[in-house]
């Protein structure tokens, strides 16, 4: 019986305080009446979604009845803002009311939010709510902090992804709304929260029917329409009662995480820059109390808090930035930042303000705008207005400098920062950035990058190889550049090149944890296993979990299956869930001969995700070594669903192949080797095909 394949192919490259007080006097802001019984509060994100993507926007050419209805019943904010232009920290502003500088979370991956920082759902956990949060995607997976005072944190989606899909793992809308409304209904009754996370507008866009056929040259309009579908059967039943919400003692938010620029100022979907299409955010609060109307005021992410607390009446944890919505207006400054390129390419850190209709962008080529005369934001005035640029550069808040100083990082943030080369409290990776590392400037190598991933998820992998190797010609301390050129290169089983386009890229990249996660894949895949160790030792004791599930499979393939085995089980006591571990520890147990504990760890691997391809091919060699000729048809079922989820599972198929010659299944025998000894690459299966081809002699093939 062969042994499963060392690794997956697949890399994912995308890539308290506060009690229940005396309320607050009601303001002019909006508030008319404060009900005695507990108010419900539903807070719903839609991931992506632009603020002038919808119906009550003033967009015609997409259909919203749902959101349009609740806005026209509610007060609607046509000028909010994220602070963030990427989920997670986006979501951690909402769920705390605190700046990414205070809660620390700066991107999506690498940072988790601190169980010491209370968000709304452990603020109305301690005053007596049932707390459930419902989310679509895994930016928001539960690993990332976000869950603290939650009852009930459904990140559901089937984790993990087969090596031939390309894309983050998520669920679509009904699915994220189902679960939610059985909880929400379950727990009627008491005081409740909900949050329910939709991820459907998030690229790529490939709405449902009838929404696809309705939007076919608008695909981004049409998970819009999509979503809002989705979201009736919540928010219609709270509508109801002639939409009266002095009836219904609910308390009901819609925004969004960010928008997507879909091409303005260059940029394609978010993350790069944060100009009004991705940082301006719909917002939407509707429920008892809430009187309703068009508020133009400057309002903010950190705002969603307070005025949910000050609205059931509980007292605000101390030092929050924001203030209620629905309180006399003050509108106060509004920080963001965009990190992302900073932390993942070496470029230039965005950070700005927004004061009024004033809009200050900090970078080598500063910009300042005024929103209210240029929402489109293409005259750039900061050579011109100089005392408005003086007084925001000041208001830049002192702790949001970047990369942060020692003493204002969280422990959390300083690993994810020492693992990036950055020293903390020893200045930033660059003493300076220049206008070549403006993002600005840089916007034709980040649309490159967009065609190569583009290219790779559509099987041309000789292309995006190709024009990944020109980006690292030109810009060569882009990590990600070598990651798809390599991807690209092991898809055409060149795994030589693709180990060499690696090495190549140590100490020149800014983040090099990816870059030697995938190195040491490479490396084991061609059997390489102990060079493999020595590249990812050194993330042993800081490495993320990815990188260790990566780390015990290496040392197993350098034949150290005990060392292995120990840093597969260090990563599932920190975290149950995670299916990679479970499969890697699947494989080292069976090559340690014991069949029934890998068994049962590649079972809870795909008990988890059930389309790991090489978990389902291990189970099946585990079962037929358990189980023998009477466990074939389980063994032959796993090695079905291997080869059907990835057609390279070429174990599988031959596998599948002698096991049905064995047992006299001539015709699946036939099939299985047919297509092993014609798509097999010689390479690595010389003499397996050569085995194959006699076999099929024999049975007549
Ligand atoms: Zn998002």
């Amino acid at each position: 019986m062969r042994r499963p394949l060392a690794v997956s192919l697949a890399l994912v490259l995308l890539t308290v305080l506060g009690c229940r007080g005396e309320g607050g006097s009601a303001g002019d802001g909006g508030v008319s009446s404060r009900p005695d019984e507990a108010v419900d509060v539903i807070l719903v994100t839609i991931d992506t979604l632009r603020a002038d993507a919808l119906g009550f926007a003033g967009n015609r050419e997409v259909s919203t009845p749902v959101l349009d209805r609740l806005a026209a019943a509610g007060r609607v904010y046509p000028n909010a803002h994220a602070h963030n232009v990427v989920t997670l920290p986006s979501h951690a502003n909402i769920l705390t009311g605190r700046y990414p500088f205070e809660h620390g979370v700066r991107d999506n991956s690498g940072f988790i939010l601190p169980e010491t920082v209370p968000t709304l759902a452990s603020l109305l956990k301690q005053a007596g709510y049932a707390t459930a949060a419902f989310v679509g995607a895994y930016p928001l997976d539960s690993r990332y902090g976000l869950g603290h005072g939650f009852d009930v944190y459904d990140d559901d989606y089937a984790r993990g992804s087969s090596p031939t899909e390309f894309a983050m793992a998520e669920r679509r809308g009904d699915q994220v709304i189902a679960p939610a409304l059985a909880w929400w209904q379950s727990q009627s009754g008491k005081p409740r929260f909900l949050w329910v996370h939709l991820y459907d507008p998030h690229a790529s866009y490939d709405p449902p029917e009838p929404f696809k056929s309705k939007y076919a040259s608008k695909p981004y309009l049409g998970e819009i329409a999509a979503t809002d579908s989705f979201l009736a059967p919540l928010l219609e039943p709270v509508l109801a009662g002639k939409e009266t919400p002095a009836l219904v003692p609910a308390l009901v938010i819609v925004t969004a995480d960010h928008g997507e620029a879909l091409g303005d100022h260059g940029e394609l979907t978010h993350g790069l820059f944060a100009y009004e299409a991705t940082l301006r955010v719909p917002l939407v609060i509707w429920g008892a109390g809430v009187s309703p109307g068009r508020d133009e005021r400057w309002a903010r992410h950190v705002d969603i808090a307070p005025t949910v607390l000050e609205r059931l009446g509980m007292e605000l944890p101390e030092g929050l930035p924001g203030r209620s919505l629905l309180e006399a207006p003050t509108e106060g400054d509004s920080y963001f930042e965009a990190l992302s390129t900073n932390l993942n390419r070496g470029w230039a850190p965005l950070r700005g303000v927004i004061r009024g209709g004033s809009k200050w962008i900090e970078l080598p080529v500063p910009e300042l705008y005024d929103l209210p005369k240029d929402p489109g934001e293409q005259k750039n005035l900061s050579g011109e207005e100089r005392r408005t640029v003086a007084a925001l550069r000041s208001a830049l808040p002192e702790e949001a400098v970047w990369p942060p100083r020692k003493g204002i990082v969280s422990p959390e943030e300083e690993r994810r920062l020492r693992s990036l080369g950055y020293s903390v409290g020893g200045g930033p990776a660059k003493a300076v950035y220049t206008a070549d590392d403006d993002p600005k400037n840089l916007i034709g190598v980040d649309r490159r990058l967009h065609q190569v991933v583009d290219l790779y998820s559509r099987g041309s992998y000789e292309e995006a190889a190709r024009l990944a190797r020109e980006v690292i010609a030109e810009r060569p301390e882009l990590a990600e550049a070598y990651e798809h050129a390599a991807l690209s290169l092991r898809q055409l089983e060149r795994h030589a090149e693709a180990v060499e386009v690696l090495r190549s890229g140590l100490g020149k990249v800014v983040a090099d944890e990816l870059l030697r996660r995938q190195l040491g894949q490479a490396l084991a895949e061609t059997g390489r296993g102990a060079e493999a160790v020595e590249v990812l030792q050194p993330f042993a004791e800081t490495g993320d979990a990815a990188t260790l599930a990566a780390l015990g499979i290496a040392l197993s393939d350098a034949g150290r299956h005990a060392e292995g085995e120990q840093v597969l089980r260090k990563l599932l006591a920190q975290d149950g869930s995670d299916p990679k571990a479970h499969e890697n520890l699947g494989i080292v147990l069976l090559r340690m001969t014991r069949a029934a504990e890998a068994r049962d760890h590649l079972k809870r691997a795909i008990a988890l995700n059930d389309r790991l391809p090489i978990a389902w091919n291990t189970l099946g060699v585990a079962l037929y070594q358990l189980e023998g000729p009477q466990g074939a048809d389980a063994a032959l079922g796993a090695w079905r669903r291997a080869y059907e989820l990835d057609p390279r599972q070429y174990d599988a198929l031959y596998n599948t192949g002698l096991v049905a010659a064995s047992l006299g299944r001539q015709d699946e025998a036939r099939a299985a080797l047919s297509q092993f000894a014609r798509t097999a690459p010689p390479q690595r299966f010389e003499a397996d095909i050569r085995k194959a081809q006699a076999l099929l002699q024999e049975i007549g093939g």
